[in-house]
């Protein structure tokens, strides 16, 4: 079999001041003053494991759950509880929301038989605050801490010999990058760090970033890593195309990207 990865479209949000997630339609408009935001969890099948990257907001947004997400992979033939493995590039909930959900009244796994690998001392980090943003997603982390097969993940890791974790900072103080290559695939996930097609040609610092020098100097970097090994780039926001490749380089108008199209061969 060979393996294959595509992202989980899980939809397109108005997100306000008040950080409530609205749906949209793909090619809708936010409300006044409101941004943006696509969300795009990824599946990568191989022999031997089903993964996710991120899981989505799930019910964390206002008019959705988590359902969407099990659609997404039932549309590609897989069952919750065969997802073997969850990376997560960092515990922001627009990214880890599709991890549980209280559909039945109480709190249960999404993916039951899953291990779900995180930042060790991203975990820490979250898990010695009193509250993660509200009362309903402290209880959410709590369960999660209690129940889900929790695997840590070092600055530097390779929990598989295909996939291998680097700490890259930034947009979180622990923000993970995720390279997963084969002999089928070659992939790079930088989360919130290469969030969109666009941001590879766009030196910026942003204000939303923990540190966003080192959003930057990270962003930068990853890109001509991801170009000189012909790496596609996950990007978890992007509203048109989630998966593309660097192809070239031009002095004048920077990297050359183009689509990669994802799913099963
Ligand atoms: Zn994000």
């Amino acid at each position: 079999m060979k393996s294959w990865c595509t992202p989980l479209y899980e939809g397109t949000f108005s997100v306000g001041m008040d950080k409530k997630f609205f749906s949209i339609p793909r090619d809708g408009n936010a409300a006044k003053g409101a941004l943006k935001i696509s969300l795009n969890p990824f599946l990568i099948v191989n022999e031997a494991r089903v993964m996710l990257i991120d899981t989505g907001i799930g019910s964390f947004g206002e008019d959705t759950g988590v359902e969407r997400l099990f659609e997404n992979l039932e549309r590609h033939g897989i069952a919750d509880y065969e997802v073997t493995d969850i990376f997560m590039s960092h515990l922001h909930y627009d990214h880890m929301g599709g991890l549980a959900h209280q559909n039945s009244g109480f709190w249960e796994l999404s993916f039951p038989e899953a291990k779900l690998w995180v930042s060790k001392d991203d975990w820490a980090r979250v898990m010695a605050k009193e509250e993660f943003y509200d009362a309903e997603k402290t209880e959410f982390i709590a369960f999660l801490d209690a129940r889900a097969d929790l695997h840590f993940l070092e600055a530097e890791d390779q929990p598989y010999p295909e996939m291998r974790v680097e700490r890259i900072g930034g947009h979180t103080q622990y923000h993970q990058a995720i390279w997963y290559k084969d002999e089928d695939l070659n992939l790079l996930m930088a989360g919130d760090v290469i969030a969109t097609r666009g941001q590879v040609n766009r030196v910026f610092a942003a204000k939303y970033d923990f540190d966003p020098e080192q959003s930057k100097q990270q962003r930068v970097r990853l890109a001509r890593e991801a170009y000189e090994l012909g790496a596609t780039i996950l990007a978890y926001h992007d509203e048109e195309c989630s998966m593309f490749r660097i192809v070239g380089h031009d002095a004048r108008r920077g990297y050359v990207t183009e689509p990669v199209s994802g799913g099963r061969p």
